[in-house]
């Protein structure tokens, strides 16, 4: 479902273009990558030749994930008397400039609060399908794109911020206590959208969710050590134990309930 091998190469696609977003925006994002990226005339080769298959599907199975998220967010938000903005998407290959620095390629998926995006590296989602394939590997690439707009959606609120403060201000061992939290909180905000997205996708079957957790996280972890030169993607920070994950991720899929996340953020660390 996600590019094949062949397909990497090129700065691949970009789910922003359908958004709304402006294009030349885009080509800036892509031409100034680091060393060994495309550089700009080839990204506005890539951008303007035709699509593959496997991209298009990518492509759209991203826009989909992204396009329900809106629904969702946007509902929550006006229910809580706020507004959402939903977050740009960019999929990448062989790295890309972002307002948090240049991501090498093989990063992995990641939240840029500065600005406001969520970057995709499809090769993440292909190793997701050759270890679990079938619906497990559709959910765990879903709720990776659904954790990551769980980071926008704290930006929004606040508590990316929040988390900054604490950086600056507090010992490590605070700050990756706070850290634990904002990632089991971006979990619970993946669960809240697979609570409205199962209606719509049915892509949840009671025996997927720890495996397709664990890989999800297992490759991540793997990808981080990898790519520990240069670039700290934000997913590198500590995200809790599996089993913390799961059962934040449940929480939010059981209850639907945005309020559960501020209680979140106030239980006592050994609590969560
Ligand atoms: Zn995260």
């Amino acid at each position: 479902m996600w590019p094949s091998a062949a397909a990497r190469g090129l700065v691949i696609l970009l789910v922003g273009a359908l958004m709304g977003v402006d294009p030349q925006q885009l080509l800036q994002l892509m031409g100034n990558g680091p060393p060994g990226a495309a550089p700009g005339g080839r990204a506005r080769e890539a951008l303007e030749r035709e699509l593959t298959p496997d991209e298009v599907q990518s492509r759209d199975f991203a826009a989909t994930i992204l396009a329900f998220s809106e629904d969702v967010w946007t509902e929550q938000f006006r229910r809580a008397g706020e507004t959402y903005e939903p977050p740009k998407m960019v999929l990448f290959a062989e790295g890309v400039e972002t307002a948090c620095g240049n991501a090498p390629s093989a990063v992995g998926p990641f939240y840029c609060p500065g600005d406001k995006t969520v970057y995709l590296d499809p090769t993440f989602f292909e190793e997701l399908e050759q270890k679990l394939g079938g619906s497990k590997a559709e959910f765990s690439q879903a709720y990776v794109i659904a954790h990551e707009i769980g980071h926008h959606v704290q930006n929004l609120l606040g508590y990316s911020a929040k988390a900054d403060r604490a950086r600056r201000t507090s010992s490590k061992t605070e700050y990756n206590k706070m850290s634990v939290r904002l990632e089991l909180q971006a979990d619970f905000l993946a669960g809240v959208w697979a609570h409205y997205g199962q209606q719509k996708f049915n892509f949840v079957e009671p025996g997927d969710i720890d495996e397709a957790m664990r890989s999800a996280k297992a490759i991540g972890d793997d990808r981080i050590q990898k790519n520990s030169r240069g670039f700290v993607s934000p997913e590198s920070y500590t995200h809790g134990t599996s089993a913390q994950r799961t059962k934040w991720f449940r929480l939010g899929l059981q209850s639907g309930d945005l309020d559960m996340m501020k209680k979140l953020f106030d239980l006592p660390y050994d609590e969560l």
